[in-house]
């Protein structure tokens, strides 16, 4: 396919210190830098989201590292897709001026032994069957903003636990950094764009349609005067339930920003969030609902 984007190959940086070196040098000249965290294997869900970046910065650097340590032992860290010559000529088309490319043992040394931690907000949701898989973000995000220096940083809401931890993360440590959020990223059949979808045959493509559908049809309840989480879950469960043979990990309704238990009936922005295993493929997916309402 032909394509249509110019492209200018970004530098590659491998090493902590120079990536921390060249992003002092931009600082000490009075320019911004733009960051956007990614484990690689780009789909326009990141594209989106370097796009935004670009308008917020003077620089743009996009990391590409697949981290260890937000993987437990049991899980896809060695399948995990990976094309880096594709992702740098993405990147290229997105205006990525810098791709800082560490190794793993470049970010984690021997005789690493430092984890940052958000608390509460880690263990439920997707903390439930993947313990460790926050603090693993938590960690390699505060290394990835102390090397990288950037002044606001874009993450999708497609990951809205993450997006939440980092968010925490930030303020209780005083990092002086912004963080934008940026929409969820669907194929035309409603799919939350992910670099696992790979991993779906095509019969548990069609059926992971189903997410998205009961997410929608959970707003479209919301929208209509539901308030009943009950309700709204058996919703949700009742279309899933229909359309998939997939095994479902959670559907919940929590209490935006921190992520408690919404309970019996939903107030203020509150977060839908759903897990669900089709086959080796684990997706996730979201809507807020009440965004605008004050809080609860
Ligand atoms: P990942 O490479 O999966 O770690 O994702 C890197 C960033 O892209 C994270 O901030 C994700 O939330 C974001 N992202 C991934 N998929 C999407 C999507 N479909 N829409 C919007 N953002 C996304």
């Amino acid at each position: 396919m032909a394509r249509t984007k110019e492209h200018i190959a970004p530098r590659v940086i491998e090493n902590p210190r120079e990536m921390r070196a060249i992003s002092e040098a931009i600082r000490r000249d009075g320019r911004t830098i733009a960051f956007v965290p990614t484990m690689g294997y780009l789909h326009d869900g990141h594209r989106a989201l370097l796009a935004e970046a670009r308008k917020r910065g003077d620089v743009l650097v996009m990391s590409v590292f697949v981290n260890p340590t937000q993987f437990a032992p049991t899980e896809d860290l060695k399948d995990y897709p990976r094309d880096f010559a594709r992702d740098a000529i993405m990147a290229g088309e997105e205006g990525v001026d810098i791709i800082f490319h560490p190794s793993p043992e470049a970010m984690y040394p021997t005789g690493f032994l430092t984890e940052v931690r958000v608390r509460e907000m880690s263990g439920v949701l997707c903390g439930v069957s993947r313990p460790t898989h926050f603090a693993g973000v938590a960690t390699v995000v505060c290394k990835l903003f102390n090397v990288v220096r950037p002044h606001i940083a874009v993450f999708g809401e497609k990951d809205y636990q993450q997006l939440q931890v980092i968010r925490r993360m930030v303020e209780d440590l005083d990092m002086d950094v912004e963080i934008k959020a940026w929409p969820t990223v669907r194929e035309a059949d409603g799919l939350a764009m992910s670099s696992r979808n790979v991993y779906l045959s095509a019969e548990e493509r069609t059926q992971a349609t189903a997410l998205f559908r009961a997410l929608r049809a959970a707003g479209d309840c919301v929208d209509s005067g539901e308030r009943n989480a009950n309700a709204i879950l058996n919703l949700v469960r009742g279309v899933l339930d229909e359309a998939t043979r997939g095994t479902l990990d959670y559907a919940e309704l929590r209490r935006l920003p921190n992520l408690e238990p919404a309970g019996d009936r939903i107030v203020g922005p509150t977060l839908l969030a759903l897990a669900m295993k089709f086959g080796r493929a684990r997706l996730i997916d979201n809507i807020v609902l009440l965004r605008d309402e004050p809080k609860g």
